[in-house]
């Protein structure tokens, strides 16, 4: 068994689920904190664990230019190399692959450059599948065409049909009993997104993304077709949104059946001094917290909150001390962690368009900010 529904909620899709993989299971909606280089930045495995992470995300784009796929293999896989023993999805590389700008795609392949050397590569469909599976992932991820989020039709129904025919090539190369997962495109269109998740649902995949959301379209548009691209993806598979780690997307995302996110946001936003919590976020940066002896937030339970003052954390960031990297990505990931935990709670008991309500009061959004997706 790979996906199993434990419980929907009546009022909206939200549901709640569980994905079975070879290194474990994990409860859904969940959020993927993102290992661009086989490492959570700043956090080590057992930190992760504390937390209550249960997958991380790693690129194969970064692990094929550096260090190869072949050391890792040779070291055991990427769950004995980096040190985490829970599940790993990894991305197709197609993503970093395609937001370089000297990248040339034809129908074999894409030639692109190394963000290390500069020096050039080809990939193909099937390469990547190779790669990911010697890098031993959980759930693997398609070689997809993601255009900006401001591409013109002609060019987004061009990765609309590419795509699709790359699918099929990764799905007919995979040797392992990993699991892999398909990827809906179509920008802004409707009826391309209707067509590419015709064609993509139509071969058997484990799961199925959404991805080119959050690639730089407007925030109306963004729910416009997450909304209309959730419904129609199949019930009785696990759904991913890709890029997608803003809470209140989450959640609004999450209202619609989304199963899964990954985001750079929370862990590289805590590097850069924004600290989620309950009532919106904070910048640890400013003066007021010179003075400030409380946790960022009362009642978190993270190694952070219990042990350090913002008062702290706020020197830290201003003598451009590694331990606030640490500490920071810590809270940040423990917010997003207990976010994901509280919604499933609400999903079983059938109580998440109250929770919903309930988030949106507290954080004082600006309601231009929010974007109802008119369940
Ligand atoms: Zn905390």
């Amino acid at each position: 068994m790979i996906f199993k529904i434990i419980k929907e909620e009546t009022k909206t899709r939200a549901r709640c689920a569980t994905v079975f993989t070879k290194h474990g299971t994990i409860d859904t909606p969940e959020f993927m904190p993102v290992g661009t280089q086989a490492t959570v930045k700043s956090v080590t495995p057992a930190m992760l664990k504390e937390i209550g992470t249960q997958i991380i995300l790693a690129n194969t784009y970064h692990l094929y230019l550096k260090p190869g796929s072949k050391v890792i293999k040779k070291a055991g896989g990427l769950h004995k190399f980096c040190g985490w023993d829970g599940p790993i999805l990894t991305d197709s590389g197609g993503f970093q692959i395609f937001s370089l700008k000297s990248t040339k795609i034809t129908e074999e392949g894409a030639l692109f450059p190394s963000i290390f050397d500069g020096s050039s590569h080809f990939i193909t469909p099937e390469d990547s599948i190779r790669i990911q599976e010697e890098l031993g992932s959980d759930i693997m991820m398609v070689l997809d065409i993601c255009p900006a989020g401001t591409a013109s039709y002609m060019h987004v129904a061009d990765a609309v049909e590419i795509t699709t025919k790359w699918a099929k090539r990764c799905a007919s190369y995979k040797k392992s009993n990993n699991l892999l997962f398909g990827i809906i495109q179509g920008g802004i269109y409707e009826d391309l997104r209707l067509r590419s998740a015709k064609e993509i649902t139509g071969i058997d995949f484990d799961g199925f993304a959404i991805g080119g959301l959050s690639v730089g379209e407007n925030k109306a548009d963004f729910h416009r077709i997450m909304s209309y691209t959730s419904g129609l993806m199949p019930q009785n598979k696990p759904r991913y949104l890709m890029g997608v780690g803003k809470p209140s997307d989450i959640v609004e995302s999450v209202a619609m059946g989304i199963d899964l996110f990954d985001c750079v946001m929370p862990t590289r936003n805590a590097r850069n001094g924004q600290l989620f919590t309950k009532g919106g976020a904070i910048s640890i940066k400013n003066a007021r917290f010179t003075e400030n002896f409380n946790p960022i937030e009362t009642g978190c339970n993270c190694y952070c909150c219990k042990n350090f003052t913002l008062s702290y954390l706020n020197h830290l960031y201003h003598t451009h001390e590694l331990l606030y990297y640490t500490l920071a990505t810590i809270h940040n990931l423990q917010y997003m962690h207990d976010l994901m935990a509280e919604m499933r709670n609400a999903i079983k008991e059938n109580r998440f368009s109250e929770f919903r309500e309930s988030f949106y009061n507290s954080t004082n959004q600006d309601p231009n900010e929010i974007y109802r997706s008119g369940i």
